[in-house]
């Protein structure tokens, strides 16, 4: 329920969602709160229009946006790279091991029917550790490029408030700098949440980013939390030969976002996959003493418990903001319950000049989320408006075969009270799917009962991750079920599934 959970940020203008046109390239930027004379500086130290601390997808997407808008920009990061969480220990890593491990499962079982004979098919997993640390640091280092194109400073260092308009950099070569900014951008992420009673040392018990990193493949392998990291990397183990069980606290896996009917079709699949489920199963302790790890799991409503073995344990039970060591207590700050700063509709905090956009504060943990935040930011210091629109953003699980969704699912709209009609159409009734021999999965459409406007698109099926673009574009434009099933889709693709799937909702399939 993203539109409730979240301050109501950058409305949509009235016209379509804001393009900077080449007039704007000329227009003096209107980001000037105060003068430096205001402000009461004593020294003539040289300023930053702004200063970005966190170098991750929200950090340096701003800071590339902040150079091409013509700010003096500089951004911090501490962990010597940049591209934060997501290029370094996230997105990029999990789904090269997700590609690279779903062709090896590929080559083992699914080669014969099609009238491929393998012969000795061997996991080289240093070799494929290496692949993914390649693309890593292709990308990293790609930012950094960025960076020089756009004028961006890179300081590598750890950035904290010694004012509000005063950030220290402890620098990871050694000294220490002093940077003033009239703006400040906090973007500084999150962190695994821990396992109370179990110590992570990325070794044995592993949050997931030594689950991009173990150097073999374990015999037993149990996940805490059936979300969206403890699929990904229970996948990649699973089909690397380990036995791999999740242990998920609700009654159903991919989390509440995912809708229940393609959460069951997806729980099947995996299972056929070798995957095992334990859902509405909490676990309550954990014992990393011994030879393996004992964990204590009992059925969530309470009753019988149980003990599970395991040599690897993934605790995936969600992320945390991440602001320590900000010096947020020099200029009073808070954060909330849950660890996030408290933000505006234009991601001010209660000094405007301080803004804070991405995992460490409201919404969707998403690198794509971070990144419209970026811009929308940067678009709110130089022009005075952004845009985001939370109701489209949408959301991938890299499985295979992949699910992806955006809009609201039925749990959702339920709850709301809201009228909905329903289409959907199986991949097992789509030619293309039925040529390339992957027939697992649909694609449901959920549409307003009175006008036909599409709320939500849930689809588990293959290219699901490129196919939900279309539903996300259909919704950021008010699209009903009819308007897509009345748009030509080529033959044979899998997106004819797409095109039928809203056939079925405004009115019948043809092929099914
Ligand atoms: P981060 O990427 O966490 O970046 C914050 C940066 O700030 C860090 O590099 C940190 O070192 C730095 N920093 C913190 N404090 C300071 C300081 N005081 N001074 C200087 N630097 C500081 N999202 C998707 O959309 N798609 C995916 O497929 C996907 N896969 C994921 C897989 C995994 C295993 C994980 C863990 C996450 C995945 N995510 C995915 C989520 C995505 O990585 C995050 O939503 C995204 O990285 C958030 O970006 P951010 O810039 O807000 O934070
Ligand atoms: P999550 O919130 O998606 O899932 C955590 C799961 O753990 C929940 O389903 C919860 O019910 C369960 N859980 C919590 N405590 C438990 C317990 N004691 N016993 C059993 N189950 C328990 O979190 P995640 O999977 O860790 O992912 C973290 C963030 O990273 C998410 O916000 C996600 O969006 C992001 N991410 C995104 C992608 C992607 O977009 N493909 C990939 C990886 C991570």
């Amino acid at each position: 329920m993203i539109r409730t959970l979240l301050p109501r940020v950058a409305s949509k203008p009235a016209s379509r969602p804001f393009i900077a046109s080449s007039s704007h390239a000329f227009q003096q930027p209107r980001y000037y709160l105060f003068s430096r004379r205001d402000r009461g500086y004593a020294t003539e130290a040289p300023e930053h229009d702004l200063v970005i601390i966190g170098g991750g997808v929200a950090g340096y997407v701003a800071a590339i946006k902040a150079g091409q808008e013509g700010l003096k920009v500089a951004c911090i990061e501490k962990r010597g790279a940049l591209g934060g969480t997501c290029l370094n220990v996230g997105c990029i890593p999990s789904k090269s091991l997700l590609n690279n491990s779903h062709m090896y499962h590929q080559i083992l079982h699914d080669t014969k029917k099609r009238g491929i004979e393998v012969g000795d098919v061997k996991l080289n997993l240093k070799q494929m550790m290496a692949a993914k640390d390649t693309s890593v640091q292709g990308l990293t280092k790609g930012v950094e490029f960025l960076f020089k194109k756009n004028n961006v400073e890179y300081i590598p260092g750890t950035g904290a408030f010694s004012g509000e308009h005063e950030v220290k950099v402890n620098k990871i070569d050694g000294g220490e700098a002093t940077l003033l900014a009239k703006n400040i951008l906090i973007a500084t992420g999150s962190e695994a949440t821990p396992f109370p009673g179990l110590t992570i040392d990325e070794k044995r018990v592993v949050t997931s980013t030594g689950a991009i990193n173990l150097q073999e493949v374990p015999k037993k392998m149990v996940v805490i939390g059936g979300g969206i990291i403890g699929l990904e990397m229970g996948s990649v183990w699973s089909r690397l030969g380990s036995d791999v069980t999740v242990v998920e606290f609700l009654g159903q896996i991919g989390g509440p976002g995912m809708d229940a009917e393609i959460s069951k079709t997806t729980q099947k699949i995996l299972g056929k996959q070798g995957m095992k489920f334990k859902l509405g199963t909490k676990v309550l302790s954990g014992d990393d003493s011994g030879e393996t790890i004992k964990l204590e799991v009992e059925a969530a409503k309470g009753g019988k418990k149980e003990t599970l073995d395991a040599d690897v344990v993934l605790v995936a039970i969600g992320r945390r903001p991440y602001t320590a060591g900000l010096g947020l207590e020099n200029i009073g700050l808070d954060v909330d319950n849950k660890g996030r700063l408290v933000i505006d509709e234009q991601y001010r905090t209660k000094h405007p000049h301080i803004r804070v956009i991405g995992d460490c504060t409201f919404g969707p943990m998403l690198a794509h989320k971070a990144e419209e935040e970026a811009v929308a930011a940067i678009e709110y210091i130089t022009k005075g408006q952004g845009h985001v629109n939370y109701g489209a953003i949408p959301s991938v699980m890299y499985t295979h075969p992949e699910v992806a969704w955006v809009g609201q699912n039925e749990a959702e709209l339920k709850e709301q009270g809201i009228k909905y009609r329903l289409g959907s159409f199986p991949f097992s009734a789509n030619s293309r799917a039925k040529t390339n021999l992957e027939t697992e999965g649909l694609v449901k459409f959920i549409s307003d009962a009175e006008t036909d406007r599409i709320l939500g698109i849930h689809i588990v099926g293959p290219n699901a991750g490129e196919m939900i673009a279309e539903g996300v574009l259909a919704i950021e434009y008010g699209a009903s079920s009819e308007d897509v099933a009345r748009t030509s889709h080529a033959h044979p693709t899998l997106a004819e599934a797409f095109k039928e799937a809203a056939m079925a909702t405004y009115s019948k399939a043809i092929h099914y």
